[in-house]
């Protein structure tokens, strides 16, 4: 009988974690869910609406996700402040389970995934990568989407959320003591997908055939 395949890829922001996510999702032909986008839809409407974080997250559905803001640094930002309330956590720990417990597996990336939502994960990746090529890369990113900013503004939001991701007491961003390092700062994305891939067929997980 083979083994449900679930990948949980935990990290900091623009460690590359999302990018691995996808391409790992779509070579074993898994849903993907990109658990940032919760926290950071919770934090835009309740600013916008004046809704508590607690009530948006009971309430939130899968087409609440879809909005281009919310992969902007302000909804970044508002996320990770509603991130550190545990209320907000507990509601939101169903919809993550249930993506999670899908029939064919799954790939979920986010703070607290090998810790919290998917402790028993086959799969668990912790991706890190310096502060400095972090936010190089971000710093890039925005640019290309025409974005007009500093490098050492990027770098200092970057540490600013960073710290406040691993120094709250609810769920701060770790690696589980069983998750595989991979730290990608000199690393592209084709380089971090063969490492990982390598260790999940290390694992036992075989790749679909061609
Ligand atoms: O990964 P992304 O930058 O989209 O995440 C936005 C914020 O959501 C993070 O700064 C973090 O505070 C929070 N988050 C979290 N747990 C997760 C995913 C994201 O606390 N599993």
């Amino acid at each position: 009988m083979s083994r449900r395949l679930v990948i949980a890829i935990d990290g900091p922001s623009a460690s590359g974690k999302g990018t691995l996510a996808k391409r790992l999702a779509a070579h074993f032909g898994l849903p993907h869910l990109d658990t940032g986008l919760l926290y950071r839809a919770v934090g835009w409407i309740s600013a916008r609406t004046g809704r508590s974080p607690a009530e948006v997250a009971a309430g939130l559905t899968a087409s609440d996700l879809d909005d281009p803001v919310l992969r902007g640094d302000e909804a970044g930002q508002a996320g990770s402040k509603v991130a550190a309330i545990p209320d907000v956590r507990v509601n939101l720990l169903k919809f993550q389970k249930e993506f999670s417990s899908q029939a064919p597996g799954a790939v979920l990336d986010g703070r607290d995934i090998g810790t919290v939502i998917c402790p028993d994960a086959p799969v668990k990746l912790f991706v890190t990568a310096s502060a400095e090529s972090r936010a190089e890369r971000r710093f890039q990113e925005l640019r290309r989407r025409g974005v007009d900013t500093i490098r050492t503004r990027v770098l200092a939001e970057m540490a600013e959320r960073d710290r406040r991701d691993s120094e709250r007491a609810a769920a701060p961003l770790k690696a589980a003591p069983d998750a595989w390092l991979l730290d990608t700062s000199d690393m592209d994305a084709d380089a971090a997908f063969a490492a990982a891939l390598a260790f999940i067929e290390r694992k036992g997980f075989r790749s679909p055939g061609p």
